[in-house]
């Protein structure tokens, strides 16, 4: 049973974010609205207050025609109709019972839906506003200038009851307002966090090899630089003769042996520290806490497995071998150094036969 009733309210709350709680809240508010406006149209109607009455039984049936468009339509239309049977019923009972039975509080409360709009402008808004104030201060002004008495006494039973109606209408409409609006905006910031998330790791990534790009292993790198982190390794490798691949097999292989060469660092890498395309067919090594010694071991024996390696494309068995230079960052250098360091070695080890690790 509570679940039936949990998604006769809720659904359709599910579109788009801020809209989906929209329907949500204006269902909540046209039931209160609803009941309220009953509630009083009893209290005119056994007080003979027949127009007044009347239009309490109509202003009920607009919450039950919104109501119902809630689950057909999700339009502005719905949602202004609300709002502006809200604000003329309590204009027209503060004219006819005056400023102090508790129906001015609506006109404010509407005006502060409309100013939660998004869809009106601040011109608009700013216009509303200078509306209603002058609203309240004419129906204010009018018992004073025409020393005018209202129907309903003052301290009467009546009184008492219209007021504490509208008043428990307006709490429980603050209610959900309040809880309608927090929802909505916890969801969007949640729906920000994720999609800053999303475009982060797009940025981040390299498309082809999905290896963290240059960017992302520079931020990195700038962590370290400014962290003073010591006990690093880093290493610059390249494919051996990578040219040659791409003009014997074409360039649609070479890119299917840079996705083998990034798959098998990705995972050399996992928990050692951070790899990234560092260019066309070059890679950046980052060891944590890890000495040169150590990573010069770890790293030769991969650079054995890299040769050993078969990439099959179009019936194709390439293999490829690569070169690396290492060098350990030392605690006074910065990374940039370290980077140009091991790279002065790569062309030591390009110069020098390739498919080797100079350290
Ligand atoms: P060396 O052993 O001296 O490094 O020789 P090499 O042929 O690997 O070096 P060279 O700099 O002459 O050529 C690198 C080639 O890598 C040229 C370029 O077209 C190719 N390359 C760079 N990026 C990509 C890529 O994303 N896909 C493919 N297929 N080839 C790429
Ligand atoms: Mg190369
Ligand atoms: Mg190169």
């Amino acid at each position: 049973m509570p679940s039936v009733f949990f998604n006769f309210f809720n659904k359709g709350s599910d579109e788009a974010a801020s809209r989906g709680d929209d329907v949500v809240r204006m269902r909540f508010e046209c039931i209160v609205q609803f009941l309220y406006y009953v509630t009083i149209a009893i209290i005119f109607f056994c007080h003979a207050f027949t127009v007044p009455a009347l239009v309490a039984c109509l202003a009920a049936l607009v919450q039950v025609y919104v109501f119902v468009r809630t689950y057909r339509t999700q339009s502005r239309f719905t949602r202004m109709a609300f709002l502006v049977v809200m604000f003329g019923v309590s204009v027209y009972y503060s004219a006819c019972f005056g400023m102090t039975r508790g129906f001015q509080y609506f006109m404010y409360l509407a005006l502060i839906l409309i100013l939660l709009e998004t869809h009106i402008s601040s011109d608009t808004k700013v216009f509303i506003c200078a509306g209603v104030i002058l609203a309240a201060i004419i129906l204010n002004a009018l018992p004073v200038l025409y020393s005018h008495s209202y129907p309903i006494e003052a301290g009467s039973t009546t009184e008492t009851r219209l007021r504490l109606w509208s008043e428990m209408a307006l709490a429980f409409n603050i209610v959900i307002i309040g809880l309608s609006y927090t929802r909505h905006q916890v969801e969007a910031e949640r729906q920000l966090f994720l999609a800053n998330q999303k475009l982060k790791l797009a940025a981040d990534t390299d498309p082809l090899t999905r290896l963290p790009n240059r960017r992302a292993i520079l931020e990195v790198l700038a962590e370290i630089d400014r962290d003073k982190d010591d006990n690093i390794s880093i290493a610059i490798g390249d494919i051996d003769h990578f040219k040659l691949v791409n003009d014997t097999y074409g360039h649609d292989a070479g890119d299917e042996v840079l996705k083998t060469i990034s798959n098998l660092t990705m995972r050399f890498m996992d928990k050692k520290g951070y790899c990234a395309r560092w260019g066309g067919e070059e890679f950046l090594l980052v060891f944590s806490s890890t000495n040169g010694d150590e990573a010069y071991l770890m790293l030769d024996h991969f650079r054995r497995k890299i040769g050993e390696t078969v990439t099959e494309y179009e019936g194709n068995k390439i293999q490829v071998t690569m070169t690396f230079g290492l060098e350990e960052h030392g605690f006074f250098q910065t990374t940039d150094k370290t980077i140009k360091d091991a790279d002065d070695k790569l062309y030591t080890g390009k110069n020098t036969g390739r498919n080797k690790v100079v350290y």
